[in-house]
């Protein structure tokens, strides 16, 4: 087989791309050849030649595009999406805490050394220097004294068949009945459906197969064959139901078929925060590894002159947060938006939390009036219907389920905690003991995930950190760490979490419970994901118990209480006791730091200021000079 990868910023499409889709089978070039091999995709079978002759009369192209370049490993074949947002990151900086955790760690081992040889302890060898301390040893309990027991079951089950009283005023009835007849109800949805069946083309298939997609999931079943007539869309989806793929495939699909000229932004992507941009990014990278689409982002915090370069090129697609967006706008000389012919509004409800409200109309403004949207949300606000109201024409609603449950596979455990003081035992425990792998642990506060990142680091586990006092990219390697598995834990604040999909999640844990039962869904939602099993402990004390309750009301599968036993606790509680002061070391480190580096800078900028004035007067002696000897 021959291996081809399209360089990006070849390609381009001159007339605009058809609002609608062009009639089933017609299509264009892909970059695999007509007999190439595709295995184990979703249902089977292959284009006919005929058929494939016929697309390519229709397309009026030729099989293979004249510029295209083969890739000569393997390696390239399969180059990674992260390697494309790596383009975007030009220095990447990250706060090394392990290695400090790892010196001071050493210090203390050697320091323990010295004193047990003072006081006439039997030597060791530096090799087993670790085993001498309590704090880095395993539990002193040897068993796990773990209880699990499902909560108040029966209690619940009269809850749920309780009749669900209708709140709504007469008012506001009638005017969900009036925006429900702005809504077509979507046509019926066949949930069978194979991704071949949706007659894609053969390199996005080739894609799908790649990312061992087998067959499509509910909000893919429902929304691509709709997306690809070219339809308006209004979608709630749940996060983690394969929502990005949903649109993003019938929008590549849409793109093979733009006929090769001139360059143009076809299709914009709209989202709230920069982590989304990026996770969007890649998926769509992966999507079109098999054809010469070209996408872009558009996003704060990442190298500014990449993204002008990339954006002056007019990508096919372009990622943006809307902020940025306007800025480039602004600023990019050739970038206009005036030729995008598909807009999505993603995360939609949080778009309009973030107050991005009047950039989004702006921006819309600008795109083609006759071009396709498609709006999802996660939740259908009363200002999400509003924007769709705006912005959509005729849509199709597509409501496969609603965000406000959490995953069917998803196991619930719950901890009551004695004391407020024994939360940082307890997450000591759960982590070092059980979950030290594929592990985000939810926390209120940006400094708690410092914290606990140095904590776990002096009890042997590899955390990163993820909040909105990071740079753009140190959360993007802190992710990425994550995800490779190179870091155990991830831990978070919820704003810089939500709607992140993080592949192979296995536990949520709450370090304390949300204040909404909303945003416990989203944090727990972040396991459990695309069908997979999942598991989330939340930490509850007294205080937070009415949470736990609406929790448990709302909840439609079972509820466990998991028990620690007591003197497993103590144990834990003695290591952190004697952690502390090592934490303190960090903090104090991390200051000094901090104050020298600012200190270099004042210096620096001082230097700086001198030696322009330094120039600004020798420049104004010569002139001064100059006009001595004129007047002379
Ligand atoms: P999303 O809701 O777009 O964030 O996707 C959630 C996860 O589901 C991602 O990790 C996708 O790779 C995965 N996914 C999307 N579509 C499919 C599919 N058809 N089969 C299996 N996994 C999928």
């Amino acid at each position: 087989m021959t291996l081809g990868r399209q360089p990006s910023h070849q390609k381009k499409a001159s007339t605009v791309m058809g609002s609608q889709r062009k009639c089933d089978g017609e299509y264009g070039p892909g970059t695999i050849e007509s007999d190439d091999e595709i295995e184990n995709y979703s249902g089977s079978g292959s284009d006919s030649e005929d058929e494939i002759k016929q697309r390519q009369k229709i397309g009026g192209v030729k099989d293979f595009f004249q510029d295209f370049d083969f890739v000569e490993t393997v390696k390239d074949y399969h180059r990674d999406s992260w390697e494309d947002v790596l383009e975007y990151i030009k220095t990447p900086r990250e706060r090394d805490v392990s290695a400090r955790i790892a010196r001071i760690r050493q210090e203390e081992l050697k320091k323990e050394k010295v004193d047990s040889d003072s006081k006439g302890a039997e030597s060791e060898s530096p090799e087993n220097l670790e085993n001498t301390d309590e704090i880095f040893v395993p539990d002193p309990a040897k068993k796990d004294a773990l209880k699990v027991r499902e909560l108040d079951l029966k209690r619940k089950e009269k809850i749920k068949d309780r009749p669900i009283k209708d709140k709504r005023t007469k008012e506001q009835i009638q005017q969900d009945e009036e925006n429900a007849k702005f809504f077509e109800d979507a046509p019926p949805v066949n949930y069978d459906i194979t991704f071949l069946e949706m007659n894609l083309s053969r390199s996005l298939l080739k894609a799908i197969d790649s990312l061992g997609y087998e067959t499509p999931t509910p909000i893919q079943a429902a929304t691509i064959p709709v997306a690809l007539q070219g339809r308006d869309i209004c979608g709630c989806a749940a996060t983690g139901t394969g929502k990005t793929a949903a649109f993003m495939l019938p929008i590549l699909e849409r793109l093979i078929y733009r006929p090769p000229d001139d360059a143009v932004t076809r299709v914009l992507v709209l989202l709230p925060t920069r982590e989304l941009c990026v996770q969007v990014f890649q998926v769509t990278k992966d999507l079109s590894k098999y054809t010469n689409i070209d996408t872009a982002l558009s996003v704060g915090g990442l190298d500014l002159r990449t993204q002008v370069a990339r954006l002056k090129t007019m990508p096919d697609i372009v990622i943006a947060t809307p902020g940025r967006l306007l800025d480039h706008l602004k600023n990019t000389p050739n970038f206009g938006i005036d030729g995008v012919e598909i807009l999505v509004l993603d995360e939609a409800d949080r778009l309009l939390d973030e107050h991005f409200e009047e950039q989004m109309k702006d921006i819309m403004n600008q795109c083609s009036a006759k071009r396709q949207t498609m709006l999802f949300s996660a939740t259908m606000t009363d200002k999400v219907q509003k924007l769709a109201l705006v912005s959509l024409k005729n849509p199709v609603k597509v409501f496969v389920d609603s965000n406000t449950d959490v995953a069917r596979n998803l196991r619930q455990e719950f901890i009551r905690l004695r004391s407020q003081a024994s939360r940082e035992a307890v997450l000591a425990y759960l982590v070092t003991r059980t979950f030290s792998h594929h592990t985000m642990v939810f926390v209120p506060r940006k400094a708690l995930c410092h914290r606990f990142v140095i904590m776990l680091g002096f009890l042997g586990i590899k955390a990163g950190e993820l909040h909105a006092n990071l740079k753009q990219t140190e959360r993007l390697l802190s992710l990425q760490k994550f995800k490779e598995g190179e870091n155990g834990v991830l831990i978070a604040t919820d704003v810089a979490a939500r709607g992140l999909d993080i592949k192979g999640v296995k536990t949520v844990i709450n370090y304390t419970l949300p204040k909404t039962y909303a945003r416990y869904v989203h944090r727990v939602g972040r396991t459990a994901r695309a069908g997979h099993g999942g598991r989330s402990i939340t930490l509850a004390a007294d205080n937070e118990y009415s949470m736990l309750r609406e929790i448990k009301k709302c909840s439609k599968s079972a509820l466990f209480e998991r028990v620690i036993d007591k003197d497993i606790l103590d144990a834990y509680t003695m290591k952190l006791v004697k952690v502390e002061p090592l934490i303190k070391k960090v903090f104090e480190e991390e200051q000094e730091e901090k104050k020298l580096r600012m200190m270099e800078e004042a210096v620096n900028k001082m230097e700086k200021k001198l030696k322009d004035t330094g120039g600004k007067e020798k420049k104004l002696r010569e002139i001064g000079a100059k006009m001595n000897l004129k007047t002379n």
